[in-house]
This record gives C-alpha cells, structure tokens and sequence, in this order.
C-alpha cells in the first residue's frame, strides 16, 4: 500500500500515519517528492484484517493506494517524478548524464593513477575500479583487494572523483563504507539476497548491477531487497544479459533503458564495456544507450588494454575514452539531457 498525503500534510501528520502504519507491523518508508510526500508501506503480506484501508480518515492523507506490481519501493508510482541518488557530490538521475570510468581491475599505484588522469581529462564524473574481483576462474587475477582500494581512493582523490568499486561479501561493507563513495554489486551477486539486504542497512549508494539471467522484474526485486531495508541510494545498471548468441560476450538489453524508466523511479545506468565484450563496440552501443534514455555510463579504460589482466578485449584507450565522452555530448542534448 501506498499512502500518499495531502500536498501541505504537516509533518506530525506524517509522522502519525508511521507510527499507525508500524503499529500494524508493516514498515513505513517516508518517501518526500516534489509535489507530495508519500509514505509506502511494506511488510510481510498478509490477509484482510490488516488492511490499511482505514488511514483515509487520518489528518493529512489524501488517498491510501494499493500497489499491486511485486516490487513497491521501487516502483515508479511512489516517486513518479524519479529519484535523484548523490554520490559524492556527483547526480546520478537528474538532467545531466553521470559517466563513470575506469579500469576493470586496479593493478598497481601507476596503473591507477594513470587511469584516473586519463578518465578525468576525458571527461568522467565519477572514478570505478574492481579491487576485489568475481572471476570465473579461480586461477585469473583475482584483484589487489584492500589494497586496491585504497590505492583506487588515493587516485580518486587526487583527481577530485568520487569512487565506486565492487564488493563481493557482507564482510567487507565496514571496510567499502568507509573508503568507497559507492558499492557496486556485481552480475554474479545480483540475487544474493543476504549481500542486499545488508547494503540496505548502510546509506551508501549502491550500484546494482543486473544478473547474467535476471528477468527485469527480477533486477527490481533484487532493488527491493536494499530499498526496503531503509536504503533509497540504488542505481540500476543494465550490462548485457546471456542469450545463445556469442558473437559478443552478452547481448546488450537496452530495451531494459526505457522500460525499467517506465517500472522504475530508479536512475539507470548502462555499462556497453561488459555488454558487448569488445572496445570497437563500446562507443555505439554508449550512443545508443543515451539515446534510449539511460541517466549514465560505465566504461571499462585502461591506459594499455593490451595488457590489462582482466577484460582487456573490452578497456578503451585514453584517447577513445575521450572521443566516446565527446560524440555522446551531441546525443544526450539531442534527447534534452546535459553532460
Ligand atoms: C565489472 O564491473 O568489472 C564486472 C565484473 O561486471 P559484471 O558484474 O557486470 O560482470
Ligand atoms: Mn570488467
């Protein structure tokens, strides 16, 4: 159910509809948007005697709405003009278009140092690097871990970028919430329910990437998982899903762009790097990702892909970075967006 209260509802109107809502043991999560306040309530669903149908009468409410869709605090009705997530600073979900950027891996001081130049002279607004790596293979390089990540955090800094890097277990939150602006989860934990579910109890942005199988109501559901335990900050990032073709590494779903846009008032981000598998491809699916409404970018660069230790095939050169940052400019104006 969604409460949705009068445009001049008081707070203390506000606040006695949470405390009846928790009375009935249901969560209220108070969601304020620009024209209106609504509080959403989730809890375990249950039957008819605990309907919230009887809030209309409270002060301050305007309509008490069911919502029907499996995703609630996700879902575009609660927040129908779209949420705006900050990561440092840096706007993920307004007008202007957020490019995030950087090498799959951090591999040493240079290689990071020279990646964060190379992403911030061409045009990033934000700083990602994996320190902890969710590899296939046992025996690939599996990441510099928390050396990596302060190494990425030194270089974030240096340049004035706020950082986003993977995390791979619950264990480490302590460590990414107080060295990283955000936590990104990886396609490979996109359902670990227990990870979400305690990145929900942080306030830390959280980059939540779609599984390698995850349908979209899946990816919202998994959203759910972080927003209802009382953190709003999620970014979608759509990468590129497994069909039978393997001409390219995943078949990038940018039908996933406008139609999480239309589902969702999450920002949605859209990462052609790991979509495609393959550099030559990056630039045009990045375009195409803007043109078909994605808030932002996730780029895989590398200042000498041919060595990288991790996805090399993939990692864009300084100078493509920069080229790829520019052509999008034109696009996103196209659409009525800024970069
Ligand atoms: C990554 O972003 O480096 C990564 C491993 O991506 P994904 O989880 O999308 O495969
Ligand atoms: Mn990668």
């Amino acid at each position: 159910m969604i409460i949705v209260m009068k445009a001049h509802a008081t707070e203390a109107e506000i606040q006695a509809v949470v405390t009846a809502v928790e009375e009935l043991d249901y969560r209220g999560h108070i969601i304020r948007g620009v024209e209106r306040t609504v509080v959403a309530c989730v809890g375990e669903e249950r039957g008819e005697q605990h309907s919230l149908a009887h809030l209309v009468a409270f002060a301050g409410v305007e309509q008490v709405m069911p919502v029907l869709k499996s995703y609630k605090l996700a879902s575009r009705e609660v927040r129908p003009e779209g949420s705006v997530i900050d990561v440092g600073g840096v706007k993920i979900g307004g007008k202007k278009i957020a490019v995030m950027a950087g090498p799959c891996a951090v591999e040493s001081a240079e290689q990071v140092e020279s990646s964060a130049d190379a992403v911030k002279h061409g045009g990033a607004h934000l700083l990602r690097g994996g320190a902890y790596k969710p590899r296939t293979s046992p025996y690939a390089f599996q990441g510099m871990e928390s050396e990596g990540l302060s190494l990425l955090e030194h270089a974030g800094k240096r340049v004035g970028l706020p950082i986003v890097s993977e995390i791979m277990e619950a264990a480490d939150i302590e460590l990414f919430v107080a060295h990283a602006d955000m936590l990104q989860v990886g396609a490979r934990n996109a359902q670990n329910f227990s990870l979400l579910r305690k990145l929900g109890r942080t306030k830390k942005p959280i980059l939540l990437k779609r599984g390698m199988s995850t349908r979209i109501e899946e990816f919202l559901m998994a959203a759910e998982y972080i927003l209802s335990e009382g953190n709003p900050n999620v970014v979608l990032c759509e990468r590129g899903i497994r069909t039978f073709e393997t001409a390219t590494r995943n078949t990038l779903d940018l039908n996933a762009v406008p139609l999480l846009k239309q589902m969702t008032h999450l920002p949605v981000i859209v990462d052609p790097s790991h979509g495609t598998g393959l550099w030559t491809l990056v630039k045009p699916m990045a375009l195409a990702a803007i043109a078909a409404g994605a808030d932002g970018l996730l780029i895989e660069v590398h200042p000498n892909p041919a060595v990288a230790l991790s996805d090399g095939p993939q990692q864009l050169r300084p100078d493509h970075f920069a080229e790829l940052v520019a052509a999008v400019k034109p696009v996103a104006e196209a659409v009525g967006r800024t970069m």
